[in-house]
C-alpha cells in the first residue's frame, strides 16, 4: 500500500480527505483495534480504494468510482504503464521475448512512483 499525498482542495469532499488522511497516518480505533477509515488513495494510479478483507489474514482494495460520503464521481484511475509504454517504448513496460522485467532508468522511474507523473502531463 502507498501513501497518499491527496491536498484537502483536491479531494471531492472534507470527509473524504479525513478518512484518507486518517487511514495514512494508520489510525486506529483504540476500543475495537480495527482501523478507523477504510479507504485509501493511492497518488501514483489516482485511485481510491475501498479496504476489502479477501482473506482472513491479508487485506485488499477494491477500487472505486464514487465518493461514498458526498456522490461525487471520482477521476478515472491511471496506468502508468500506458504512459511509459507510449513515451519510452513497450521495453520498459513488457516482457519481452525473454521473460525479464526491463526497469526503467532510475530517473525516469521516480517520477514514475508519485503522482507527478500525471498532474505533469495534466491528465
Ligand atoms: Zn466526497
Amino acid at each position: 500500500m502507498r501513501g497518499s499525498m491527496l491536498k484537502i482542495k483536491e479531494a471531492c469532499c472534507k470527509r473524504m480527505w479525513i478518512e484518507i488522511d486518517k487511514f495514512k497516518k494508520k489510525e486506529i480505533s483504540p476500543k475495537y483495534g480495527t482501523y478507523l477509515s477504510t479507504i485509501w488513495y493511492e497518488e501514483q494510479t489516482r485511485t481510491y480504494h475501498l479496504l476489502s478483507m479477501k482473506f482472513p489474514d491479508c487485506c485488499g482494495g477494491i477500487p472505486i468510482a464514487f465518493c461514498p460520503f458526498c456522490g461525487a464521481k471520482l477521476p478515472p484511475p491511471l496506468d502508468p504503464e500506458d504512459t511509459i509504454m507510449k513515451e519510452y517504448g513497450e521495453d520498459y513496460v513488457r516482457y519481452n521475448f525473454e521473460p525479464e522485467y526491463k526497469s526503467l532508468p532510475k530517473k525516469i522511474r521516480k517520477e514514475f512512483d508519485t503522482d507527478k507523473w500525471w498532474k505533469k502531463r495534466g491528465l
